[in-house]
């Protein structure tokens, strides 16, 4: 089922051309209107007739997550105040918290989106829809409000929080779908589990996970755990919230991503290079109809590919691969670049290990020292040899680390159910130098 089949199907040919009129539009628009642009194209020595091409917009400067904090709060805003009619924040990891507009248009667009995303998993106005992101400043929670609302399924605003309520409400309510961060999503089971609810037999058929980086592995714990069929979910409330992207049930390798409303670059993040599909690199967004925040060329800092490969759904919306890292999560350790993803890839490799993991670099004497604590699967702790078990894991996950990474972690294992849990995001990393 594809919900706007007329937009969502589009020959390439004639969606490239909708593209160029639309970014003609945008790129001249944010001149006029935002100083910022005005300065930024001035400085780089470019003008929006410039763009005559799709090709062309390579020659426009980038916008990055400082310029949003230099122009915070309202600074790149494109419409008058009296037009925005929402404004939602990103806490972000670092820094201020860089805030978005929206204008009643911008809200329909993104409930159109958000409703697309819903019937690619599958969703239709028949299903009811647990929506646990967080309602609030978060884009998670009412993005995905307005699109089932908009699709016509039923939805219940549970969001983050309260999870044993939540699984009375999953059990009494009967929802057939569900939307969370996937640790989220594993944190229900586990709690589930430990109340005694057979979370497999919930009326649960699909999830919509997303908002935090996850894995082939998780995808498969957390469909064990909850009976469903689990799809990946993309967005970013600078580009717009949830729903930038989406997993077609049909294939669920990638996901599309809006191409109507969102024109995607990958670059090299070190030297700001285009680079061709297919080849990982930063992903690069310009909004093509947004009011309120239009953004030329935003460098998101997530690392990922573009899938060119026509997929079998019938959307010939282009894809993108799951998220691996950030550019801007990339630790030094001891001089040494490592991705936390990384270190979840070798986790991913080792036998006998839940999902759960927390990576902890500090100082000690001006050496920087890595730790790594993962949670055993319950399996494995429950095992009789243990001790012996444990140690030669412990061994494996450091050799695997120094192989693959080649840096000295420390590894502990510690027991199921003993890290900390997220509501929201999960937080693996901790950084506790002070440099
Ligand atoms: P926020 O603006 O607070 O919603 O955060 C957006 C960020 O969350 C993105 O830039 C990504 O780093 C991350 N994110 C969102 N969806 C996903 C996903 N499906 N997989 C991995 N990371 C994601
Ligand atoms: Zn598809």
């Amino acid at each position: 089922m594809i919900y706007n089949e007329d937009f969502e199907t589009l020959p390439r040919e004639v969606m490239e051309t909708l593209q160029l009129k639309r970014l003609k539009q945008v790129v001249q628009r944010v001149y006029h209107t935002v100083g910022f642009y005005r300065r930024s194209f001035d400085n780089a020595g470019v003008q929006p007739d410039d763009i005559t091409s799709l090709d062309d917009l390579k020659k426009f400067p980038f916008t990055t997550k400082q310029d949003l904090r230099d122009n915070y709060p309202f600074g790149l805003f494109a419409v008058p105040m009296s037009s925005v009619v929402r404004l939602h924040a990103s806490s972000g990891t670092t820094g201020r918290a860089t805030v978005v507009g929206y204008t009643r248009r911008d809200i329909d667009t993104w409930s159109e989106l958000m409703a697309r995303c819903l019937v690619a998993a599958g969703v239709t106005k028949n299903d009811i829809l647990h929506n646990a992101y967080g309602y609030g400043l978060f884009t998670g929670g009412l993005g995905v409000h307005y699109g089932a609302e908009t699709l016509g399924a039923s939805v219940i605003p549970i969001s983050g929080g309260n999870t044993k309520r939540q699984i009375m409400i999953l059990q009494d309510f009967g929802p057939t779908a569900i939307c969370c961060t996937p640790s989220y999503a594993l944190n229900l089971a586990e709690q589930g589990r430990a109340m005694g609810v057979d979370m497999k037999a919930l009326k649960l058929r699909v999830g919509i996970f997303g908002a935090e980086p996850w894995s082939e592995k998780m995808r498969a714990e957390i469909e064990d755990a909850l009976g469903l069929a689990a799809l990946n979910i993309y967005g970013l409330s600078e580009i717009m919230g949830p729903g930038v992207a989406m997993e077609c049930i049909e294939d669920r390798q990638g996901m599309h991503i809006f191409e109507d409303h969102f024109l995607v670059e990958v670059i090299d993040p070190a030297t700001g290079e285009v680079l061709p599909p297919g080849e990982p690199g930063e992903l690069v967004f310009t909004t093509l109809t947004k009011e309120a925040f239009p953004l030329i060329r935003y460098r998101t800092r997530d690392i990922s590919r573009l899938l060119p490969e026509p997929c079998r759904c019938g959307r010939t919306h282009i894809r993108m691969d799951r998220i691996t890292g950030r550019s801007d999560d990339m630790l030094i350790i001891r001089g040494v670049n490592v991705f936390p993803s990384q270190i979840e890839a070798v986790l991913m490799g080792v036998e006998g290990l839940g999902p759960h993991y927390q990576i902890i670099v500090d100082r000690e004497e001006n050496l920087d020292t890595l730790e790594v604590q993962v949670e055993v699967s319950e399996k494995l702790f429950a095992s009789g040899d243990e001790v012996k078990v444990l140690q030669g894991t412990e061994r494996r996950i450091v050799k695997d680390i120094k192989d693959y990474l080649g840096i000295s972690a420390k590894v502990k294992l510690v027991e199921p159910k003993s890290l900390q849990r997220f509501e929201g995001k999960a937080s693996r990393v901790q950084d506790r130098r002070r440099i």
